[in-house]
């Protein structure tokens, strides 16, 4: 394969075969000065990922140019890799496999069957129409929101399902997601770490920063606009470090993550409180959300927080009769604050 193909494909093993050919070692592209446009093309990569969500295009007008861009994706596994963070090797797989379907769409159809081949998918073509294998097909569109997706929508014939060349591309974007995501993080020894010391301590500042402008977010849409009297009260007096019975907790931690909030978001939500104890909040937290008791709970209705003495300051639309649950609350809240928009 001639590099600036292995360059746009570099997940490929003849592109890996490319890549040793061109006797670059690690040690020479960590530490040599021939190799800084490769390293910072590498960063570039990664910066993309992160920023863009996808990895850019780079111009390949000559042979040095293809070289580096293809060195770069070693350099970009190591940097993730040394991040060592779950949430942004899927952001950087995801980054790399959209790249790969643009790419896809202007080749061959024998090129395309056989990157899919390659990353183990079972495809065959007749009559100009793909047909993908149903457990493969089922596999990649799991992760599909659109019904176009859903298997009772698919021609199915002799077992495979018939797809377009879009289509195809699009589920080999979803299995290269699947295999770049399950390939890193690497292995990374302290030269690496060395090396790309500052750009870690960078992007990983950069994550917990985004994350936490995400809760903000979150909880922002929760608190202001919809939360019912009840768990506005019960979250007013969690932060201030008040006694709130169990069953309060109980209430809010299983409504929140009803609501989606995963157990980071919901202890973040909780930190301000004076009394915050962390590892006992999160025990409590995993426990309702299901992370530690295998069960997630929801919280309770209007007739059982009242029992329980905990629907705090009910208010008109609690009382006009819609309203038997929290979440009830939230909900109808939300179709009326949009319906006066
Ligand atoms: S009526 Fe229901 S939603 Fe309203 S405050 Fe009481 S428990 Fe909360």
């Amino acid at each position: 394969m001639d590099i600036a193909r292995a360059a746009k494909y570099p997940f490929l093993k003849e592109s890996a075969a490319t890549l040793k050919a061109t006797g670059v070692s690690l040690d020479q592209l960590m530490t040599g000065m021939a190799y800084e446009s490769a390293r910072l093309a590498g960063k570039e990569r990664v910066v993309e990922a992160f920023e863009d969500a996808v990895v850019g295009d780079h111009p390949m007008r000559t042979q040095a140019d293809a070289t580096k861009e293809l060195l770069s994706y070693p350099v970009a596994r190591m940097i993730v890799s040394a991040v060592a963070d779950p949430g942004f090797v899927r952001r950087y797989a995801i980054a790399e496999a959209k790249k790969a379907n643009e790419r896809l769409k202007g080749e061959s159809d024998e090129f395309v069957m056989g990157v899919a081949s390659e990353l183990g998918l079972d495809v065959t073509k007749e009559d100009g129409v793909f047909g993908i294998s149903f457990s493969d097909f089922l596999r990649a569109s799991s992760g599909m929101r659109s019904k176009s997706w859903k298997l009772v929508n698919q021609r199915i014939v002799d077992g495979k399902v018939l797809v377009s060349q879009a289509r195809l591309v699009r589920i080999v974007e979803a299995a290269l997601t699947d295999k770049i995501s399950s390939e890193l993080p690497l292995p990374v020894n302290d030269a690496i770490l060395d090396r790309f010391g500052q750009t870690v301590e960078e992007l990983r500042a950069a994550i917990e920063e985004r994350r936490k402008e995400q809760r903000a977010e979150g909880m922002e849409k929760l608190s202001i606009v919809r939360l019912p009297p009840c768990m506005r009260r019960l979250l007013d007096m969690i932060r201030a470090g008040e006694n709130v019975p169990h069953s309060g907790r109980f209430a809010l931690v299983s409504f929140f993550h009803t609501l989606g909030m995963d157990s980071q978001e919901i202890l973040d939500t909780f930190s301000t409180a004076p009394d915050f104890d962390p590892s006992k909040s999160e025990y409590q937290i995993k426990h309702i959300t299901g992370e530690i008791s295998g069960t997630e709970y929801t919280p309770p209705e209007c007739s059982t927080m009242r029992s329980y003495g905990i629907c705090f300051d009910p208010d008109d639309l609690c009382r006009d009769g819609a309203v038997k649950h929290p979440l009830n609350y939230y909900r109808l809240k939300g179709r009326r604050f949009r319906s006066r928009k």
